[in-house]
């Protein structure tokens, strides 16, 4: 006999979840179409009809703690042939966003990031440090010839954000610990007892994320792959290229790129290249937000206040760049200010926004990795084929 089950609804979350973008969750009939139609959805408990109905019946617990969430890619497969217009891929995305809450270290700024109401304080804490560094530095001045080293202090900017980026990576890695405790604990998924170690999935993990393997079996939204893919490989191109410039300064006493150090033209080649690819993935996705919300679905504010800071942080590089060589000092200095401030923003709200996602969907791929739980099979038809009659044509009976 089934196990009795008694549900204890959070009616708040259902409505947080509302108000994170699955607004169209009640529409919900339970009639299974979308995990027939997604791609990638594994045999066993298959989404998202499941978490469509525990959204629906405000089952936190189950949610938060269910590792599907992250196994979606929000193509939308299954919103563009939902029936009821639930749009199944923005509920998966809206409880993204709460499991990043629900983990967050410390959960005040998982709480601040997800909140509109506090854009001002969101944004402001980057303006005002960066203004605070110019200002320690004798104000607004471009000194000629250009260096940056001289309008801000290479000393401040190395204090100010390394401090940035040790924070962000303690509490990803905090966040990202509680994360998989509540998984192993409390995952509503009944999985087999065997279990793969934890290194080897988490390398089947990345074996699958660095080509975007599952992207690509998503129909509907392909070009979602493509920008996706070129916003991942841009953002890893200029950590690398931020990487070598620190080290070069920092430890080889090289000169900045910006200043004609030696062999640095490979430097700025990756940079730039990697800067025009981050670019020109995230306008398209931008693009395609504004002018097509039916396939790439509803976008909130956690969604364009991620974009925001990754598009400025990408752009504010290159027209930095830009205007350096065109000759204008001042132009490049207000500009190199302003990308300060974006990348500031991008490193304290890391484990907060939606940039988090690159650790949670890692863990959670893993986690599935381990578990046995991307078993796809092939849709074969139930029945057998009827051998062609002597003389007549073979008969395909329907379905
Ligand atoms: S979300 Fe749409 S397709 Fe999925 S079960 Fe509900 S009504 Fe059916
Ligand atoms: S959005 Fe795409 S990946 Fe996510 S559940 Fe729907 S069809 Fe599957």
């Amino acid at each position: 006999m089934a196990k009795e089950f008694v549900a204890e609804p959070d009616l708040q979350f259902t409505r947080d979840v509302i108000a994170a973008g699955g607004s169209d969750v009640k529409k919900c009939y339970q009639c299974a179409t979308c995990s027939v139609a997604c791609p990638i959805s594994p045999d066993n408990s298959p989404y998202p009809r499941k978490e469509m109905i525990w959204a629906q019946w405000g089952l936190k617990d189950r949610l938060v703690n269910d590792p599907d969430i992250w196994l979606c890619h929000h193509c939308n497969d299954c919103s563009t042939q939902c029936p009821r217009g639930a749009n199944p891929g923005d509920l998966m995305k809206a409880v993204r966003k709460m499991v990043i809450e629900e983990n967050s270290w410390p959960s005040f700024l998982g709480g601040l990031v997800g909140q509109p109401s506090l854009m001002v304080l969101t944004l402001g804490i980057p303006v005002a440090v960066v203004l605070f560094l110019v200002y320690i530095n004798g104000g607004f001045r471009a000194p000629q010839p250009l260096n940056y080293g001289e309008f801000i202090n290479y000393l401040y900017i190395q204090g100010v954000y390394t401090f940035a980026l040790v924070f962000a990576v303690v509490s990803m890695v905090l966040s990202l610990k509680k994360y998989w405790a509540n998984l192993e604990a409390n995952c509503p998924i009944n999985v087999g007892a065997v279990r793969k170690p934890f290194v080897p999935s988490l390398i089947e993990a990345f074996k699958e994320i660095l080509p975007h393997d599952k992207f690509k079996e998503c129909e509907a939204n392909n070009i979602r792959y493509a920008s996706h893919l070129m916003v991942f490989w841009g953002m890893i191109g200029l950590f690398v290229t931020t990487a070598i410039v620190a080290f070069n300064i920092d430890i080889l006493h090289i000169a900045p790129p910006s200043r004609g150090g030696p062999g640095t033209v490979p430097i700025k080649i990756l940079g730039n290249v990697s800067a025009i690819a981050f670019v020109l993935g995230l306008g398209i996705m931008i693009v395609r937000r504004i002018t097509q919300p039916d396939q790439a679905g509803n976008s909130s504010y956690f969604d364009w206040l991620f974009l925001f800071v990754i598009f400025g942080t990408g752009a504010t590089g290159l027209l930095t760049e830009l205007v350096r060589w065109a000759g204008s000092a001042p132009g490049a200095y207000f500009l190199y200010a302003v990308h300060l401030m974006f990348v500031l923003a991008l490193l304290l709200y890391l484990p907060f926004s939606k940039f988090a996602h690159i650790g949670y969907r890692t863990l959670a791929i893993a986690w599935g990795k381990s578990a046995g739980r991307d078993v796809t099979l092939p849709v074969v038809p139930n029945y057998a084929p009827v051998p062609a009659q002597e003389g007549g044509a073979e008969e395909t009976p329907q379905a």
